[in-house]
């Protein structure tokens, strides 16, 4: 009786432990799935909500049908794809000829997911499924009828949250290239006329709300930043608010957050040098003005366009390599030098902010990587860093009522984030970084 007794508390005990470190495994798993990002990107950001199972595939229940999964290698085809796989001439002419309404199978490209469905492991194909590209995938079914079909996958949306400290710089995660760095980008722009991330801080707190789409229960992207807190001495909110006519990121009072100026020209960059009237060039070994900010980053980044405006001048001089300048309005003009290549806008066209006129490269005279980016004001040379733009314009006060609700639901949880990280710390996953 005694030992029957120590047997079953033994055997509970055992199946209580096998429940927890089960149930650990799978969260831990789960939580790994952040790491299969677009990005191939971490951060401390979690969902509240169950894991997904999925219990079909393409549409087939994966109990009844064995999948085989490859990728398209160089020089294959539909045709040679299928005649290795059994399948005849005649009918892979059908299928081509049944394709072409939905999916020119000239379009088949190398490296790209496709799959071989079976009802089991070696049954005749029942069908071939090519996937162009994440969001959608084509059928060729072979079983019963000759038919080709194309399925966009339903995305979901999910609602999740990150909050940490800034520990170290925005420079060295980017080179270890384990950051969201869309999610970072999407804070910086959101609070862009009220923190300058420029002079980030050691001991900094953000905290975001923002979607994550997914496919199949796979992260493929982040969508819209609903809210973010960025506390550098001082809070600072910025709520994403929509209306019939406004749509962007609010302060607290209801003032847009979202300057008219970029900050940079180029994201996770660092400066290198300074706007100054003087300064030793270290090419020309000479005292000389600087009448720009130079930012460093690898050759191919991106350059955005700080403001809207028309590229006035697209060009390349012995100086400055390949360059561009916009004129923004009647005051102000940008020119971004040292280009590796331009971007697909024309002189005289019109750009956006953040639209990209050209890449990082090291093109006149200029001995590494970076941009050198130029401001005018009234035809003079300023410090972009030193100037106060004309900020935009706030909600009209027909609308301040309406943005406060929106504004307070999204300011509570970003307040509430603080108990779930003293709460339940292994939540958090590794600190966010933030440009020092
Ligand atoms: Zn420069």
């Amino acid at each position: 009786m005694k030992i029957s007794k120590t047997v079953f508390v033994d055997v509970l005990v055992g199946i209580v432990l096998g429940a927890v470190f089960l149930g650990l495994f799978y969260y831990s798993d789960y939580v790994s799935s952040f790491f299969d990002d677009d990005n191939n990107t971490e951060d401390n950001s979690f969902v509240l909500s169950d894991s997904y199972v999925p219990d079909s595939k393409y549409g087939y229940d994966v109990s009844n049908f064995y999948f085989e999964y490859d990728k398209v290698k160089s020089n294959q085809f539909l045709g040679s794809i299928l005649y290795w796989e059994g399948v005849s001439f005649s009918t892979i002419d059908k299928l081509v000829k049944v394709s072409k309404d939905v999916f020119d199978v000239k379009m088949i490209r190398p490296g790209r997911n496709m799959a071989f469905v079976r009802s089991d492991s070696c049954g005749a194909l029942h069908s071939f499924v090519y996937e162009p590209n994440n969001m959608k995938y084509i059928i060729f079914n072979l079983f019963d009828s000759i038919y080709v079909k194309e399925v966009i996958r339903p995305v979901e949306t999910k609602i999740e949250y990150a909050y940490g400290t800034v520990s170290s710089s925005l420079w060295n995660s980017m080179k270890n290239n384990n950051l969201n760095i869309s999610l970072i980008d999407k804070m910086e722009d959101a609070l862009s006329s009220e923190v300058d991330f420029y002079s980030a801080q050691k001991g900094d707190k953000y905290k975001l709300i923002f979607e994550r789409k997914y496919i199949d229960g796979n992260p493929v992207a982040i969508g819209k930043l609903i809210g973010a807190y960025y506390d550098n001495g001082q809070p600072h909110y910025a709520v994403h608010y929509e209306s019939d006519l406004y749509s962007g990121y609010y302060n607290y009072e209801g003032a847009a957050t979202k300057k008219a100026f970029l900050k940079a020209p180029v994201r996770f960059s660092r400066i290198s040098s300074g706007f100054s009237y003087r300064r030793y060039h270290p090419i020309q070994h000479r005292i000389k003005a600087h009448y720009g900010t130079d930012y460093a980053a690898p050759y191919g980044t991106p350059i955005q366009a700080v403001a809207a405006g028309t590229i006035v001048r697209k060009g390349y001089g012995v100086n400055n390599g390949r360059y561009v300048t916009i004129k923004h309005d009647k005051t102000y003009t940008t020119t971004y030098l040292h280009m590796q290549r331009f971007g697909k806008f024309k002189k005289g066209m019109h750009v956006n902010q953040g639209d990209v006129i050209g890449y990082v490269g090291s093109t006149g005279l200029a001995t590494g990587p970076h941009v050198c980016f130029r401001m005018k004001k009234n035809g003079r040379p300023i410090d972009h860093r030193r100037e106060n733009f004309p900020s935009p314009e706030p909600l009209p006060d027909s609308l301040l009522t309406d943005y406060y609700v929106v504004r307070d639901s999204v300011v509570s949880i970003l307040n509430s984030m603080n108990q779930v990280s003293s709460d339940s710390e292994p939540l958090v996953l590794k600190n966010l970084e933030v440009e020092k």
